[in-house]
């Protein structure tokens, strides 16, 4: 029998198919194996060397002069940036009931890496750290501006996570409004915060340490695991075990250590799942809200090894073939 299971941080449903479900192991990639990419693609705008086919860098960790070689993290602004700079802030309405306004906002690229064959599974935890620590600087730069409400930070791997982009990259997103699906998550933390006096997200992470089934593997400051009403196969949540609103108020050594359990987590995934396409998200908090105590940063890597359809548009519902105590336990048993 199939079940449904409740999240309590969104309110959503989704259905874990017992029946259906597949072992853990029948979600490795079952396509060819590609040919490795190449370390250096003279087309490639952010491998080093390219650097005159971005537009200018936005921040770099570097030796020599901008705009040149000698960096091992990069961040530049998106030349097809789906927000820009430049225009007004006016709202306007059409009828009161249409709503619009320009496209203000920031988006950048993070060039995670001079290589191109290399990914963020299979880089140092050095390298890991660096681009967390351009996670944090850009963060902390973007909250700057007042026209910011909110930023994104994420990451698509592979074509079936929405990028043709072999290099790795990472990408960022600030925007003059706080997302609709941002504020939901926000509102059910505020909600139960008024109900219990409590942060959501910490009950969640007590639980989850207690039950213990679904961890995937834990540091001192941060736990990674397989949330109880996991949308799709071998999702995975990473928390801080002591509650930050924020992701800008990571410090230094906190950002380190996140980067150390990310690239363990992410490389159990490519190994467990032969390099799945995924999808990372960074869920934070508007930075108004940065001082309020009822919500923690968190990051969901979402492996694309299964497919949305008609349903999950529909009802909102989530259809897994897997069962996150299945796959949990297959993700610790990985070597790392
Ligand atoms: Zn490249």
């Amino acid at each position: 029998m199939s079940e449904l299971r409740q999240d309590p941080t969104t309110n959503d449903w989704v259905i874990i198919a017992h029946e259906r479900a597949k072992r853990p192991n029948h979600f490795t990639r079952s396509k060819a194996p590609a040919e490795p990419p190449p370390p250096y693609r003279p087309d490639c705008p952010f491998c080093e060397g390219n650097e005159s086919m971005t537009p200018e860098e936005e921040w770099a960790y570097r030796s020599g002069a901008p705009n040149g070689p000698g960096w091992w993290v990069r961040t530049i602004t998106n030349k097809f940036a789906a927000l820009s700079m430049q225009g007004s802030m006016e709202r306007k309405d059409e009828f009161g009931l249409f709503r619009r306004m320009d496209g203000v906002g920031k988006h950048e690229i993070i060039v995670e890496a001079p290589r191109h064959d290399v990914s963020m599974a299979l880089m140092s935890s050095q390298q890991v750290e660096e681009i967390v620590l351009m996670y944090r600087d850009r963060y902390l730069q973007m909250r700057e501006d007042p026209r910011f409400k909110y930023v994104t930070i994420f990451k698509n791997h592979g074509e079936r996570a929405g990028t043709s982009i072999e290099h790795p990259h990472s990408q960022i997103v600030a925007t003059p409004i706080v997302p609709a699906a941002v504020r939901r998550r926000l509102d059910v933390a505020m909600q139960y915060y008024d109900n219990t006096g409590k942060c959501i997200y910490c009950d969640v992470l007590i639980v989850e340490q207690k039950v213990g089934s679904r961890v995937v593997y834990e540091s001192d400051r941060f736990v990674a695991f397989h949330p109880f009403a996991s949308r799709s196969p071998f999702e995975t949540w990473v928390f801080p075990k002591v509650r930050q609103s924020a992701f800008g108020q990571i410090s230094i050594g906190e950002a380190k250590e996140f980067a150390h359990v990310l690239r363990i987590v992410l490389l159990k995934l490519h190994k467990g799942l032969d390099n799945p396409d995924y999808n990372a998200i960074i869920h934070t908090v508007p930075f108004k809200d940065e001082v309020e105590e009822y919500y923690m940063w968190h990051m969901q890597i979402v492996p694309r090894v299964s497919h949305v359809a008609g349903f999950e548009m529909g009802s909102g519902i989530y259809i897994n073939s897997a069962v996150p105590e299945e796959t949990a336990a297959f993700m610790r048993g990985i070597e790392t």
